[in-house]
């Protein structure tokens, strides 16, 4: 019988008895000849970088970050290459070879299986049910059977490749009712499904340990990131195992910036099209004739039973399009609408006739301002405006409104100094995510509008020409409304214009400068409404181009 205390009772021995490689990482204001690194970053980066010096073996400002994005405290998380590395570290921590186990309950993610053998570990398996649910008896028999020799338990919800989650009291009753062994939830796809987080759990069972990655809901798979989140005493085994400086500087840079507050607004849009892309596929893949079920899905891939197999994949190569082959079916991601419907067509589905929704993106950080912005000129459903400034919010959520377009827009900028940044940064990043959204502009209009409001009359024109200009006429009574600058006004429509390409004139006359800003915006919105309005294919230029 082990003296020592859980969690140290289940770890290698080899593991609990050594101590952590230690050398410093991180640049402080110290002189550092400690480390035998340069003291002169690489050609072409500047100081700030510091890429000259070793990251931090768990960045600070990376660590606290994905502690609020997973709702948790830094010292449950050890961060990796991904979470494919923290299953990694699991195995090498915990599981002494030729005498450890771990379960799976196939099929499921191979690399559990995979790790485990390259440790040197034992896998016994509790399979799941013909329909792909947990089978909870055939994982207790199979644990108990085991015995003090199983270390891990590796159960994957949303389930990669069958997408189906798992039942939440099998995972607390397994915790409870199995204290010295580690259950792992592994959630890489956890953001597609509407069951919340096992980290919401955590305090509870200190042998729960749940995996999260930054590859598929954020779009980083090729920066590699993903954390084990568990009890601290966990994570203190497992960075003692885990390689000296895993996270490189512009790895943490690349995270903090996809990661950035003004971003996350954006992934919240992307995750409810890529959610909905999900059930549109699975619908139209149902009518497929290659197709005999598709499984329910809470990830962002669907499960399919195939008839025909082998002239389905003919005709998927003959479109290249890359799926996934398992002995069970087919896997299929789900990508953006345009790329779905190429894949449908290969599936003998005529995609639907109506036109691809017009979505444009555009991010913009500097020292000043971090903004992004999403328009969909097809959808008016969402309008979500933070710019830190009040009345900016107002006047743009009436551009969007009147425009009918849907705006995403989040913007933390430099505003303890004034509004100037904020107003111009989004102006230009609006005008350059319009302009993405517009694409080729087929079918779109050239238009203008009065707009009247109280005492106030602004007459706006504009022409989506592909050429920036504006003229402005006007003059405000007062030099502010609100928070905004009034002189801002016809610089918000000169920053539009630019990225935007487009002629933009104004003439405004009135007596209170909060109704002239508004009725510019409202003015602008409503001229851009008619154009923004696709009727037919035609390019409204004797050019054939705009
Ligand atoms: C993709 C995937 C991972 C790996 O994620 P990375 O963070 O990219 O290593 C882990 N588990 C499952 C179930 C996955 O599908």
């Amino acid at each position: 019988m082990s003296t020592l205390n859980w969690p140290e009772s289940i770890a290698r021995k080899a593991i609990v008895d050594f101590k952590a490689y230690s050398a410093r990482g991180g640049a402080t204001d110290a002189l550092h000849l400690d480390a035998n690194e340069s003291p002169w970053t690489p050609p072409p980066v500047t100081g700030a970088d510091a890429y000259n010096r070793y990251p931090e073996q768990q960045p600070e400002g990376l660590r606290t970050r994905l502690a609020a994005l997973y709702g948790t405290a830094p010292d449950t998380l050890m961060i990796g290459r991904g979470a494919d590395e923290a299953i990694e570290v699991l195995l090498r921590t915990f599981c002494e070879a030729g005498e450890d186990k771990v379960l799976v309950c196939p099929p499921t993610f191979g690399y559990y299986a995979n790790c485990a053998s390259i440790q040197g570990a034992g896998i016994v398996e509790a399979p799941l049910d013909a329909d792909y649910s947990y089978n909870e008896e055939r994982i207790r028999t199979a644990m108990t059977e085991a015995g003090a020799a199983l270390k891990i338990v590796f159960l994957c919800s949303p389930n990669n490749p069958t997408g189906n989650v798992i039942d939440p009291k099998i995972v607390t009753s397994l915790c409870a009712d199995f204290p010295q062994t580690l259950i792992v939830i592994d959630e890489a796809y956890e953001e597609f499904s509407d069951q919340p987080s096992f980290t919401n759990d955590m305090g509870i069972y200190p042998n729960l340990i749940v995996l999260r990655t930054l590859s598929k809901a954020y779009s980083l798979a090729g920066v590699r990131g993903g954390v084990a989140i568990a009890d601290p005493r966990i994570i203190a085994l497992m960075l003692k195992v885990l390689p000296p400086y895993p996270i490189a500087r512009p790895v943490e840079t690349a995270i903090l910036n996809a990661l950035s507050p003004a971003a996350m607004p954006v992934h919240k849009a992307r995750l409810a099209l890529w959610k909905s892309e999900r059930e549109r596929m699975a619908t139209a893949l149902a009518q497929s004739a290659f197709v005999k079920t598709v499984f329910p899905s809470q990830a962002n891939f669907l499960l399919l039973d195939v008839n025909n197999r082998e002239e389905l994949l003919r005709e998927l190569a003959k479109s290249n399009v890359k799926i996934r082959h398992y002995p069970i079916g087919l896997r299929i991601s789900i990508g953006a609408p345009e790329e779905n419907n190429i894949a449908l067509a290969a599936f003998g589905i005529t995609p639907p006739s109506g036109k691809q929704m017009r979505i444009g993106e555009a991010h913009r950080k500097t020292k000043e301002t971090d903004i992004s912005v999403r328009v969909n000129l097809d959808d008016a459903s969402t309008i979500a405006i933070r710019t830190g400034n009040g009345f900016y919010d107002h006047m743009l959520e009436a551009l969007a409104k009147h425009g009918g377009f849907g705006l995403v827009l989040s913007c933390d900028g430099d505003t303890h100094i004034d509004a100037h940044h904020t107003i111009e940064d989004c102006a230009l990043a609006l005008g350059t995510a319009l302009k993405e959204a517009l694409g080729n502009k087929a079918g779109i209009g050239r238009f203008g509008f009065t707009m009247a409001m109280d005492e106030t009359q602004a007459r706006v024109a504009i022409d989506l020409s592909g050429r920036a200009a504006m003229t402005f006429k006007g003059i405000f009574p007062t030099d502010h409304a609100g928070e905004f600058p009034a002189e801002m006004c016809p610089h918000f429509f000169e920053s539009l214009s630019q990225t935007l390409g487009a002629a933009i004139q104004i003439e405004v006359e009135g007596e209170n400068t909060h109704h002239m800003i508004e009725a510019c915006f409202k003015g602008l919105a409503r001229a851009l409404r008619p154009a923004f309005k696709r009727e037919g294919d035609e390019i409204p230029s004797t050019k054939g181009v705009i």
